[in-house]
């Protein structure tokens, strides 16, 4: 199956073309992500009008430009995946408007992908991996530790009680006035700190769940980072929140290894992490410590495909149409749309 994917749910206009073998097998032909990051720089964060403008204003070149990247042309397709959620819904509806448009220019079948299911199958652009896994989701809104049983098919063991783990990056790299986004910039200015030097709140510790909570850490770090005096410190301060956060994502990720296991005794255990928080570097070791102490294998996507792009949303598609689930033209864009109800809504007894 060769098919085009559109993302357009946050602020990033992106397209891209996977060819999924009947194996499994998967091949990235283009993966085209336009960012508006200087558009929201001077706000600081995503301004959601101005992401809605501007997916519009991508979205031909960008899906052009990633046909164009995989030398293909429109009737090579086998079908269209557009995000239809959950996220910014003005720029949600540029998107999914977009894919139904081919779809019913070309006649061809639409699936309407929720973005969190992406980010769920993106380890698979870099390794094959079998059902089920055990899937830690890390991104700018969402903290979760997900049991994947199948394509569509999630239990959540636990969530954040507050801020996602990319959002408690992003604020407190803003508090210590780094540019947006802020992860990233944050992992940079770390790597020549000492975490040691600061001592950051320890949040839910011992609780028998699967949740997590990052907005005491916010809150200490914002409280830190306004008596910093020099660049040293603050490398210090950034070095010790990426070890706090990368300490909680470790210790919660181990309970909820536990539970797996016990779940699935005589079972292959098998560990993903994804979304954005995945690309950093710390947060992979501590996790590849995770699955070393209880012998879980361990698969992260490709950096290029952690954070937002239509490759994932590609692949998503592919393998919900692989089993012959698509969506009809009137799929409508979702702001909100948890994982765990993926299923329900593209069963194919809804179509
Ligand atoms: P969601 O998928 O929950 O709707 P999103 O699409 O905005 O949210 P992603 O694009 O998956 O999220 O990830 C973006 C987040 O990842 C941002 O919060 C960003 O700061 C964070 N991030 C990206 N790279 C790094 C890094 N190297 N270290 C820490 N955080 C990072
Ligand atoms: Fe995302
Ligand atoms: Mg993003």
């Amino acid at each position: 199956l060769t098919i085009l994917g559109l993302e357009t749910s946050c602020d990033e206009t992106a397209a891209s073309v996977v060819r999924r073998a009947a194996d499994g097998r998967v091949e990235v032909l283009s993966s085209i992500v336009g960012t508006q990051f200087e558009q929201h720089a001077p706000f600081g964060g995503v301004v959601p009008e101005i992401a809605a403008r501007a997916h519009v204003e991508a979205i031909d070149a960008v899906a052009a430009e990633a046909m164009r990247a995989a030398n293909i042309g429109f009737d090579a397709l086998d079908g269209v995946a557009a995000t239809a959620g959950p996220g910014l819904v003005g720029g949600v509806m540029v998107g999914l408007a977009f894919g139904k448009a081919v779809a019913l220019a070309r006649d061809l079948p639409l699936v309407a992908v929720n973005h969190l299911e992406g980010h769920a199958v993106s380890a698979r652009l870099g390794a094959s991996i079998d059902y089920p896994f055990l899937l830690l989701l890390v991104s700018g809104g969402h903290c979760q530790l997900l049991e994947v049983a199948g394509v569509g098919a999630c239990t959540r063991l636990g969530t954040t009680i507050d801020d996602a783990a990319g959002e408690a990056f992003d604020k407190i790299a803003k508090s210590l006035g780094l540019p947006y986004p802020g992860g990233p910039a944050l992992e940079k200015l770390a790597a020549s700190g000492d975490p040691t030097k600061f001592d950051l709140p320890r949040a839910l510790l011992g609780r028998k769940d699967c949740d997590f909570s990052f907005s005491g850490l916010k809150t200490a770090a914002a409280r830190l980072a306004e008596k910093i005096t020099d660049d040293p410190q603050r490398a210090d301060l950034a070095a010790a929140v990426q070890f706090a956060i990368a300490r909680q994502l470790s210790e919660r990720t181990d309970r909820a290894m536990k539970l797996y296991a016990a779940a699935h005794p005589r079972q292959d255990l098998r560990f993903v992490v994804a979304g954005g928080v995945a690309a950093n570097s710390a947060v992979r070791a501590a996790l590849q410590r995770n699955c070393a102490d209880n012998g879980f294998s361990f698969d992260a996507p490709p950096l290029a495909y952690c954070t937002d792009n239509a490759a994932m949303i590609a692949l998503a598609g592919a393998e919900r149409l692989a089993l012959g689930i698509s969506d009809d033209l009137d799929a409508v864009a979702r702001p909100r749309w948890p994982l765990d109800e993926a299923a329900a809504l593209s069963n194919p007894s809804n179509s």
